[in-house]
């Protein structure tokens, strides 16, 4: 069989993947995206980031979410908040110290990820739904797959260069031998859709509640609130903590050790499956080689207590496509000091933030009632998804700044 050919080939159609392809189209590029499953699909990761929003509009796919906002009804979400034994607080997006979006969505993944999709597939990506990447062999050239289409037919495509999007399927990672430990331990999540029948008026629907366990720190609680009246809930804790436990079972038990959220979701009905991710931090000894990048989470994926996950792959996308496209135009590209150094610059200030909120110190900030306007503003920029805004002293100086105002905090 012959070899196809095209200028670049995306493995996997998920949200990097989706935009990644938007942007090479919008340059003239002939780009194929290799996508495993049929679209809609499920997915974790539900809750956005408004820094979300500036990649979806430079991939001119803003308006097709905001259109499925309307129609499919996405959650309309302006910031967190968060419940540790009785105390409340909340942090307003929309207050912050960086320029740009300041609310966004919650999302059931299956319409936004097929949203994305349909939208690259419009301004003229192929996408090839049902179609699995199993090899990949570095030519002179380009890269060349090895891949399997709906029918369990094989065959061969060459692109000048391969951008893996892949997720949690990791496929470069491990054809490649890249993946690397995370220096984050290993843990759990159990997780489910409830019809959650909340009536507290207090409670608002329009910010991601992550809530701290009475009494182990590290074990907290995500409820993402979607528009129709159900929601995302899911725990997160180390194995030993979740261990001997169904998802669903589990899930329900660790919401009644918690006084506030067994009361808030006291008529709670969980519809459809739990689910459990066991083990979902990665990361890679380099995100890119001559033929190829990694996007999203094939490359890092930290933790999800920030749901920073798909503000990392749309940035990973924003910031590789111009690199791509020059490369193709045959000029030198330095996808290290161009690609990843600044994608790691912005993972690792989500890093500090994600440490400290599992030693505790972060908690006490966002629960420390006297925050001074400013510094709420910067550290609302940071939740935000503004990671990279190196005008920010708490991303510029992430460490040091946190550790200042931990001890403040603490006094
Ligand atoms: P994905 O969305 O995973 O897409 C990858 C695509 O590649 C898939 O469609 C897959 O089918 C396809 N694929 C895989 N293997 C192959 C193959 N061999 N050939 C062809 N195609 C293939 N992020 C947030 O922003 N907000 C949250 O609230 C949030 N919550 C999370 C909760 C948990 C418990 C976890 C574990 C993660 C969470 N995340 C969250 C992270 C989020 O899920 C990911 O960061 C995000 O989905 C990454 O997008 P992506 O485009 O890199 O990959």
């Amino acid at each position: 069989n012959q070899v196809q050919q095209a200028d670049v080939v995306i493995i996997g159609a998920g949200p990097s993947g989706a935009v990644a392809a938007s942007l090479l189209v919008k340059k003239g590029w002939h780009v194929v995206v290799l996508e495993q499953q049929t679209f809609p699909r499920f997915s974790i990761g539900e809750s956005l980031l408004p820094q979300c929003m500036s990649f979806l509009a430079e991939a001119d796919l803003e308006q097709a979410v905001q259109a499925q906002a309307q129609s499919l009804g996405f959650q309309f979400k302006n910031g967190a908040a968060f419940q540790r034994r009785g105390d409340h607080t909340t942090i307003d997006f929309t207050e912050k110290f960086s320029e740009g979006p300041g609310t966004t969505f919650q999302v059931k993944r299956a319409d936004f990820d097929k949203c994305l999709a349909d939208g690259a597939m419009q301004q003229g990506a192929e996408i090839r739904y049902q179609h699995s990447v199993l090899a990949f062999t570095d030519c002179e050239d380009g890269a060349l797959l090895d891949v399997t289409d709906e029918n369990q037919q094989g065959y061969q495509i060459k692109g000048r260069f391969v951008l893996d999007a892949s997720g949690f399927g990791r496929v470069l990672p491990r054809l490649l031998d890249l993946e690397s430990a995370s220096n984050f331990p290993v843990r759990w999540a159990f997780f489910s859709h409830f019809k959650d029948n909340i009536s507290d008026p207090q409670f608002d629907r329009e910010k991601i509640l992550i809530n701290v366990h009475p009494e182990h720190k590290d074990i907290w609680y995500w409820l993402i609130p979607f528009s129709d009246g159900t929601a995302s809930i899911g725990v997160v804790g180390k194995p030993e903590q979740l261990e001997d436990k169904q998802p669903l079972a589990g899930l329900n038990e660790f919401i009644e050790q918690d006084s506030y959220l067994s009361g808030l979701l006291a008529n709670r009905e969980v519809i459809g499956e739990a689910r459990a991710i066991k083990g979902y931090s990665a990361n890679v000894s380099s995100l890119y080689g001559e033929h190829f990048a990694l996007l999203g989470n094939a490359g890092e994926f930290l933790d999800p207590v920030f749901s920073s996950g798909v503000t990392i792959a749309l940035k990973s996308a924003s910031l590789v496509a111009p690199l791509v496209d020059s490369y193709l135009r045959g000029e030198q590209v330095d996808l290290k000091n161009d690609y990843s150094e600044p994608l790691q610059q912005g993972v690792n200030c989500f890093r500090t933030y994600v440490s400290a909120w599992y030693d505790g110190s972060f908690q006490d900030v966002i629960f420390y009632s006297e925050k001074n306007q400013q510094v709420r503003e910067m550290i609302s920029a940071i939740l935000a998804g503004y990671a990279w805004d190196l005008q920010n002293p708490f991303v510029k100086q992430s460490n040091k700044r946190l550790n200042t105002l931990v001890e403040l905090c603490r006094d």
